[in-house]
């Protein structure tokens, strides 16, 4: 009988995992509190890019916190009985943001995405849902043109890997998004890249991949893990223990809560991010729109125009704030005059988010049989598919091409 691998968390993250351990013969199990896709997955903008290698945080960014943080329409929020629990990170966060640390975060943020387009158009081929992942360009608008300056730190580490950019002027630009408003005056465009049409129905129909190949599934809220007496992990879930030879935490945010109990403390914050869906939206976008004095995205997808953003640091358990959501209302209507945001749906998601953005990948030290495939912040929707091949070879024991030393768990020890 084939081995068995059980994964915790059927986001994309955990799905992926599943597609690759299927292709390598492994038999899988999933299990998920929820149905599959439905978490950060879910909700997320859309963006696939190759070429993501700029991390959130940035040298000098600290300069910019207050003005985001008081600003009640601002791209970040903190929620002030939350403050002393999120200081520690957002230190370390500052940290990850030093000039010296840049290079080799940007290499491992390239290194797992560099593949993602061609991983899910194959991942996807045969599903019927090959039409879901679109030919996209990420347009970065600018209402000065003397912003969009490839000289600045963050365009100079992209050129440094290769990303194919371009500046365009108004003219072009307005070619390219003719909804944009004529306030928009250049943008730089990343080219070959994909945007999800739906990303939460990209993870399902995966997800029934897996299923058609295999996978079983149990919808359970695992409460906590132990080692077994067999060498394997035992899932305490609400329906009753379930044993695990091989287990892969791809829980999300919530993974690091589920390993504190064996003595693994890491930082992995809630990052809370919003977005609103206008059904009826009256304009089209072309490509994954990036506003830069905004920082959000806006895309048109199956049920309308998704504008998607905000970091909000107020813990895993606090309710949704959709203040922070109905923002996207007056912001969408700066970036496209003509849209009707009549009839918008608020929805709220927990980015995984380690201060360097980068995710912990490989097998939990000092634990047999237990590997971590979580934390991928803002980037794990175009992370998913290379980090599941790579957990698929890491599990069989094979070493991946890429070095793995940059996700690994020690890190934070
Ligand atoms: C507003 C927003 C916009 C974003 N935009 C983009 C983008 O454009 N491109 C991009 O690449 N990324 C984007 N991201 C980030 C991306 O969505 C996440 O990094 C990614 O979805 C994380 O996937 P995951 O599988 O690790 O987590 P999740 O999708 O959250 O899945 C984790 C799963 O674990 C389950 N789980 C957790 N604990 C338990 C438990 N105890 N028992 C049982 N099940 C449990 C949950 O129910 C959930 O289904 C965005 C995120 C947000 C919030």
């Amino acid at each position: 009988m084939a081995e068995q691998v059980t994964i915790l968390g059927a986001g994309i993250v955990g799905i992926c995992t599943a597609l690759s351990l299927l292709e390598k013969g492994y038999g899988v199990r999933l299990v998920d509190r929820d149905p599959p896709a439905e978490g950060a997955s879910h909700g997320n903008a859309g963006v696939v890019s190759p070429w993501t290698c700029v991390p959130q945080s940035m040298p000098g960014m600290w300069k910019s916190l207050p003005k985001w943080t008081l600003d009640p329409e601002g791209p970040v929020a903190i929620r002030w009985r939350y403050l002393a629990r999120f200081l520690p990170w957002a230190v370390k966060f500052l940290q990850a943001g030093n000039v010296d640390r840049l290079p080799a975060i940007a290499d491992a943020m390239n290194a797992l995405n560099r593949p993602n387009v061609e991983l899910y158009r194959r991942h996807l081929a045969g599903t019927g849902h090959e039409s879901l992942l679109s030919d996209s360009m990420y347009v970065h608008i600018f209402k000065n043109p003397a912003g969009a300056d490839l000289t600045q730190l963050g365009w100079r580490i992209r050129a440094d890997h290769d990303v194919p950019m371009q500046v365009v002027n108004d003219g072009e630009l307005h070619e390219i998004e003719p909804a944009l408003s004529p306030d928009y005056k250049a943008a730089v465009l990343i080219k070959d890249q994909a945007r999800a049409l739906d990303p939460g129905a990209i993870g399902k129909a995966l997800f029934e991949k897996a299923q058609s190949m295999g996978a079983t599934y149990g919808q359970m809220k695992v409460d906590r893990i132990t080692p077994s007496q067999t060498g394997g992990w035992l899932l305490h879930t609400d329906k009753g223990e379930v044993e695990a030879e091989k287990l892969v935490v791809a829980a999300g945010a919530w993974s690091a809560r589920l390993l504190a109990p064996l003595g693994i403390k890491l930082p992995l914050e809630a990052e809370r991010g919003y977005h609103i869906v206008f059904q009826a939206p009256d304009i089209t976008i072309n490509n994954s729109i990036m506003d830069t004095e905004g920082k959000f995205i806006a895309s048109s997808m199956r049920a309308g125009v998704r504008c998607a953003g905000t970091a909000e640091f107020a813990g895993l358990d606090a309710p949704p704030d959709y203040r922070r959501a109905k923002v996207f209302r007056r912001l969408a209507r700066n970036l496209f005059p003509g849209i009707n945001v009549d009839d918008g749906i608020e929805w709220m998601g927990t980015r995984p988010s380690f201060p360097d953005s980068l995710p912990c990948l490989g097998a939990v030290p000092g634990q047999e049989n237990l590997f971590s495939a979580f934390g991928h912040s803002h980037y794990g929707f175009g992370m998913a598919p290379n980090t599941g091949r790579i957990m698929a070879e890491l599990v069989s024991g094979q070493r991946p091409n890429i070095d793995m030393a940059p996700y690994g768990i020690e890190r934070f020890q």
